[in-house]
């Protein structure tokens, strides 16, 4: 087998457009396309269809014609087929990996994490799958009752540029368990990998049961949750795309998942070894280059440590290396676009501006041969709770720290924004690490490591982080709904409704 290291980034060969896939077939878009670019050097790799209203309907008709025969298949046929997606997806993923790498402009090393839990999504849910449909029968009087699960129908999915092939998986494979058909709607800004897999996964499936509409949010996105045949809304993305994404799914009144943004704190005990501790800090601030929903960018450090760890803080976020993406021991590249790199480095203007300090960082850096890249510095401020760098996503390679004395003071600050997705904690005492977990108010707590995603278990967010849980067995009770079956043995007896 090829392994990443092998592939040469200038080798790789893109098709030379890609349109929508809608019923098994790549087809031509009316409006054209948008450029794919590579997010570190400026290229152009290929072109990417931009659908409207007119390609968001053939594919919800293609959806919803291949319907009756995909939810009928059996479940046994379903998994296999979920199985073989993830064969191909296995075989395919070093170059898979090497695209996304240069689309998104994220450390290359980062994707063989991301698509080992992508795979593992479709053999996740193919095996689940068997077990789901257990449902109740039981008998009652005169009779026998039976609940079963069925699918929803067609399910229209939209999906975020960061982490590409991770949120297609989170959102297809519980989907596509459950009997329904899908219309996914990638990101913009990075879905070359999205559209070569689909290509690939349509050819295993049954023509319509999965069709993709590339394109911008405001055309193809908006086309799709105002469509009048959907059944299921899905969305990963910003809060204020989410909030119209629910309100459509209200007037509808059709079931959602929302996966939005994050600001998580990453709390840090007294008693902690300080190097592995500022270890495991930078590391959850700075993976996908700041660009994640569920980074620790909130450190909320003990009084008694905090000038010490403050000070290795900043020594270690002096050793992340910087630079071309599609290099193995890179550890921060390049922000997806100018437009988000301008956004970063705007906050560390607001920080200034509302009194934190900024300990180290919060500057573009230019890394040779890749001067169209946007670059930025790993970035420590000292900020107050309440100030808008410690309540607002950034989506760069920074975080804040802040002092704690209290623990009662400590959750307060914790659980004192908008958001819920995760939470870290570092300490030896597992009285205190538990008891502190039972207060946050977040989806997922990690405890002495952060981005402990373990196998099966839910993930999303409390308060504006989301609604609803992927990722785990409940996400096929969001692609199903239950039905309740009385059967009586016989007719009542003529006369009984006097
Ligand atoms: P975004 O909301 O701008 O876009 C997300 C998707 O929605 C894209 O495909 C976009 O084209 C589409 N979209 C945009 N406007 C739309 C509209 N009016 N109607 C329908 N679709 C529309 O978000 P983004 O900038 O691509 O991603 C960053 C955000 O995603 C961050 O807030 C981040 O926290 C969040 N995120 C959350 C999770 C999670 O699991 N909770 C995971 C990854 C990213």
């Amino acid at each position: 087998m090829v392994t990443l290291t092998q592939i040469n980034p200038n080798t790789i060969e893109f098709a030379e457009k890609y349109g929508p896939i809608i019923n098994g077939k790549m087809v031509e878009p009316i409006n054209g396309y948008i450029d794919a670019v590579n997010s570190a050097t400026g290229k152009v790799l290929s072109k990417i269809g931009r659908c409207g209203q007119e390609e968001i309907d053939q594919a919800v008709k293609a959806a919803r014609e291949a319907f009756p025969g995909w939810s009928n298949t059996s479940i046994e046929e379903r998994a296999r087929l979920l199985n073989k997606i993830a064969d191909v997806l296995e075989e395919n993923q070093e170059r898979l990996k090497m695209i996304e790498c240069m689309e998104t402009g994220r450390a290359l090393h980062e994707f063989d994490p991301d698509y080992q839990l992508s795979i593992y999504q479709f053999r996740y849910f193919a095996a689940a799958m068997l077990t789901f449909y257990e449902g109740e029968s039981r008998p009652v009087q005169n009779g026998y009752l039976i609940t079963k699960k069925e699918p929803l129908g067609v399910c229209a999915q939209i999906i975020p540029w960061n982490v590409p092939m991770i949120m297609t998986s989170f959102k297809l494979a519980p989907a596509l368990a459950a009997g329904n058909t899908v219309v996914l709607k990638p990101a913009e800004d990075a879905c070359l990998s999205v559209m070569e897999f689909i290509k690939l996964a349509a050819e295993i499936l049954p023509k319509g049961v999965i069709n993709v509409v590339p394109g911008y949010g405001e055309e193809a996105g908006q086309s799709l949750i105002e469509h009048p045949d959907i059944d299921k809304l899905a969305f990963t993305g910003s809060v204020n795309v989410g909030r119209l994404v629910g309100k459509k799914a209200g007037e509808k009144l059709i079931p959602v998942t929302l996966e939005l943004g994050g600001k998580s704190p990453h709390i840090v005990f007294p008693d902690v070894d300080i190097d592995q501790a500022v270890e495991n800090a930078v590391f959850a601030f700075t993976t996908f280059n700041g660009q994640s929903c569920i980074l620790g960018t909130r450190l909320l450090i003990h009084h008694d440590i905090y000038d010490k760890f403050v000070e290795k803080l900043i020594e270690r976020a002096k050793q992340v290396k910087i630079g071309p993406p599609t290099e193995r021991s890179t550890r921060i590249g390049s922000i997806i676009n100018e437009k988000q790199g301008k956004r970063v480095l705007s906050y560390f203007e607001i920080a200034k501006n509302e009194g934190a300090k900024i300990l180290h960082g919060g500057n573009r850096v230019t890394v040779p041969g890749h001067e169209n890249g946007y670059f930025i510095e790993p970035t420590v401020i000292e900020a107050e709770p309440h100030m808008r760098i410690a309540q607002e996503e950034i989506f760069g390679p920074a975080c804040t720290v802040t002092r704690w004395n209290d623990e009662d003071e400590m959750i307060k600050i914790a659980n004192g924004v908008d958001y819920g997705l995760a939470a870290g904690i570092m300490t030896n005492n597992l009285e205190s690490a538990l008891n502190t977990a039972n207060k946050l108010e977040a989806g997922s707590v990690w405890i002495n490591s952060y981005f402990n995603f373990q196998s099966g278990a839910p993930f999303g967010g409390y308060k504006n982080s989301g609604v609803g849980r992927e990722y785990s067995k409940e996400a096929l009770d969001a692609y199903s709904q239950s039905k309740t079956i009385v059967a009586a043995y016989k007719l009542p007896p003529a006369g009984f409704f006097k």
